[in-house]
């Protein structure tokens, strides 16, 4: 079989390229395989505030870009390609791709979380659960859901919106962020649940938990993150709740994957080689 790989990193987000960077210099035959864009959720981030060696921040798409640059500087192998099945075939993962299908001795999974869709109804337009989506944003009426980190994070991304709504019950963001959007004059919090979405000549329509409406053109759902296992076989969605990093003998998880509640760039480079350490000795036979 063509396109057999001592390991197949899916992801490429931080944990993925972690891994990926690891890996190749260990002189592994290794492949990464995206979806979309090297980087991951570092495309819906505004600026990193918390990545040691740059005090002032770093963009998110900034960093997503050197990610970029490192992996194919030191040649790690990127197939852009979606895979949506792994199969166990005795010593051997094969993965089942859009494009094609690739067999693996090992096997690091780090492809991130999606967000539950709860208000994302395909009949409304302009409602989106990634910031990189909301294309344009000027002059418009925005409402954020979610009083989290990545609520915070993207009111700074709209700042030019003519008006922001931050709605959810309880503030969960980090102080520096809170403090900063506070001080944005288009920003309105609203300590309030959301009743209901529906669409009106254009406008979305939010009912709130006070029975007061709010008008908008856009809305982003920034709360709900969870883990989606379509790829992995029955027996293995079982085993991830219970394990940690080694799922299974040469299958790996990493990232915002492996640790949903603790959603860190840091965790994510940790648990990439973490995942890469563990592959490297499945691979050498060691214990
Ligand atoms: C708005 C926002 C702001 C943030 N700000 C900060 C911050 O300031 N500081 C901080 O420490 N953390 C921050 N984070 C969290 C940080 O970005 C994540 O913890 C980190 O990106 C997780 O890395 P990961 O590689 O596990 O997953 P991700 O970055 O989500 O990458 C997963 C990758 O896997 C790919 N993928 C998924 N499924 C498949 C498939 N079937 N086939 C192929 N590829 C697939 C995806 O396309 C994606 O590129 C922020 C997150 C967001 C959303």
């Amino acid at each position: 079989m063509k396109n057999v790989f001592d390991c197949i990193i899916i992801g490429g987000g931080p944990a993925g390229c972690m891994a990926g960077i690891h890996l190749q210099r260990s002189g592994f035959n290794i492949v990464l395989i995206e979806k979309e864009r090297i980087g991951g959720s570092l495309h819906d981030a505004n600026i990193i505030e918390n990545y040691p060696g740059f005090p002032a921040g770093i963009k998110g798409l900034t960093l997503a870009k050197k990610l970029e640059e490192h992996l194919f500087s030191i040649g790690v192998k990127v197939i852009f390609d979606e895979v949506l099945k792994i199969k166990f075939r005795g010593k051997f993962f094969d993965l089942v791709c859009k494009k094609g299908n690739y067999r693996a001795r090992s096997l690091i999974v780090a492809i991130g979380l999606v967000n539950r869709e709860k208000w994302k109804n395909k009949r409304i337009k302009n409602i989106y659960t990634r910031a990189r989506d909301l294309k344009s944003w000027r002059n418009k009426v925005i409402a954020i859901l979610g009083l989290g980190d990545t609520a915070f994070d993207a009111s700074l991304r709209f700042s030019s919106a003519s008006k922001i709504y931050l709605i959810g019950r309880k503030i969960k963001a980090i102080k520096a962020l809170v403090e900063k959007v506070k001080e944005m004059e288009n920003v309105k919090i609203l300590n309030k649940d959301v009743l209901g979405i529906s669409e009106s000549k254009n406008k979305i329509i939010i009912r709130l938990s006070s029975k007061k409406k709010i008008e908008v053109d856009k809305v982003l759902i920034c709360y709900g993150k969870k883990r989606n296992n379509a790829i992995f076989p029955e027996n293995i969605k079982s085993k991830l709740r219970k394990k940690l990093i080694e799922i299974y003998p040469g299958l790996f998880i990493a990232g915002d994957f492996a640790m949903p509640e603790k959603r860190y760039i840091s965790i994510a480079f940790a648990t990439g080689i973490m995942a890469a350490e563990g592959a490297i000795k499945y691979l050498r036979g060691e214990k």
